[in-house]
């Protein structure tokens, strides 16, 4: 099947709440297009460099450009101009940095709090006290160039549906009792960004209003015509 193809078949899955992300790291600029041209306007990338010069080869207005990889400080600044949401803030530190380059750029920038739900120690994250800490921390409640728009989570990278079912429904609870601690009069904490290729279907099962799908969209990646 095509990418167009594959597209429509996950939006014939979904409902209207769920928001697809083409997860377009390491595919072509053609194959992007190919996505764009039957009306995906959702596109994720996990490395900012990456992301900066998809941005600008396709000069694309209407396309929302998401970063679902981790982001070091000092790269911040290379997409405050443009960047739609940043799934993956796990620290104050950078927060106080996206806040700072959101400013110079006279936005306000879309954050999701990443959170560290897989039982592997490789995932990037927070855990709930870390993120308690942030949110009430003097520093953060004079951001003004923020908006968190909610929490995103990666499940562990497994066979066993249970355990991933398990690791959403906690990235669920930290979404429901932070939403009731922190953000009970602020609608814009509304999303929560969990599911990919293999596991969306749990994902929404389980809550998700946001799902990441690159391999199902694309076929599968080759990472050394990229490198
Ligand atoms: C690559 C990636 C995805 C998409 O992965 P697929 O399995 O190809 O759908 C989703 N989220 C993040 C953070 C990723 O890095």
């Amino acid at each position: 099947m095509g990418i167009a193809e594959n597209i429509q078949n996950i939006k014939s899955k979904i409902t209207a709440n769920v928001k697809l992300v083409a997860v377009s790291k390491t595919q072509s600029i053609d194959a992007i297009n190919e996505a764009y041209n039957a009306g995906q306007r959702l596109f994720g990338e996990n490395k900012v460099q990456e992301l900066t010069e998809k941005y600008e080869l396709l000069q694309k207005p209407d396309i929302n450009w998401h970063l679902i990889g981790h982001l070091q400080t000092n790269k911040v600044k290379y997409i405050a101009p443009f960047v739609d949401l940043i799934h993956s803030v796990d620290s104050l530190k950078l927060l106080l940095e996206i806040n700072k380059q959101a400013q110079k750029n006279s936005r306000v920038i879309n954050c999701l709090l990443q959170f560290h739900i897989a039982s592997e120690e490789t995932k990037f994250g927070l855990n709930y006290d870390e993120a308690t800490f942030i949110l009430e921390s003097n520093e953060f409640k004079l951001l003004k160039n923020i908006n968190i728009c909610g929490i995103m989570g990666m499940a562990s990278y497994s066979n066993d549906k249970n355990l991933i079912k398990e690791e959403f429904k906690s990235l669920k609870d930290i979404y429901i009792k932070l939403k009731d601690k922190y953000f009970a009069n602020n609608s814009n904490f509304s999303e929560i960004s969990m599911g990919m290729s293999s596991d969306w279907d749990i994902a929404i099962t389980e809550g998700s209003t946001i799902i990441r799908i690159g391999s199902t969209i694309f076929g599968s990646r080759n990472y050394n015509k990229n490198t």
